[in-house]
């Protein structure tokens, strides 16, 4: 199983170490060719900002967007939940999105500090110590779009719309690698009836 991580900017190799710790192949993906004969992409977290207009520079939105658009699955954290949104409640100036999930988003919803909590969050069943960094919130969800987690009772902090998972933590901090894992069986099952 061959899985991309979009490799612009933030935390690619944390991601990667848990990919290929799980027996993944991992490819990091700057460039359209990357994106050939993929079984699934991670979207990191880092600043979405950032990654949007480096992707665009690099001629690699457009491609990922039809990629996705066509089957590919996606898993996504933090700044690559805002990346992959329809809409941004307050985008920096200039920025654009994927628009693969059919939500708005809320940059920062906890403030522009660092916003390191911890907190214990259930996603698909399975409960992880989850890092909140300048994290964003999903404030509306369209009629496709699933949500698979919240705090605080009814802040969402996770979503799935079909193939696209995304969540506003950081799942990848602590060792804790059942998110991905999880994520990986849905792949596996995907590319074997697909
Ligand atoms: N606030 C950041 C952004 O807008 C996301 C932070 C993160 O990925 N940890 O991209």
């Amino acid at each position: 199983m061959v899985i991309g991580v979009l490799a612009l900017q933030g935390g690619v190799e944390e991601h990667a170490a848990i990919l290929s710790s799980l027996g993944a192949q991992v490819r990091r993906v700057r460039l359209p060719r990357d994106l050939d004969g993929l079984d699934g992409i991670v979207f990191p977290g880092g600043e979405s900002s950032t990654i949007d207009r480096l992707a665009r520079a690099f001629d690699l939105a457009a491609p990922l967007r039809d990629a996705v658009r066509s089957g590919l699955p996606v898993l996504a954290t933090c700044a690559g939940l805002i990346y992959s949104a329809r809409e941004l409640e307050n985008p920096a100036a200039g920025q654009q999105t994927l628009g693969i999930l059919d939500v708005t988003v809320k940059r920062n919803a906890f403030g522009n500090q660092r916003f390191s909590e911890e907190r214990t969050v259930t996603v698909d069943g399975v409960s992880v110590e989850a890092s909140f960094i300048r994290a964003p919130v999903v404030t509306r969800v369209g009629s496709g779009v699933e949500v698979i987690a919240t705090i605080a009772g009814d802040v969402i902090v996770g979503v799935r719309q079909g193939h696209v998972t995304a969540l506003s933590f950081h799942p990848e901090e602590n060792g804790e690698t059942r998110i991905h894992e999880t994520w990986l069986n849905c792949c596996l099952g995907a590319t074997s009836t697909g």
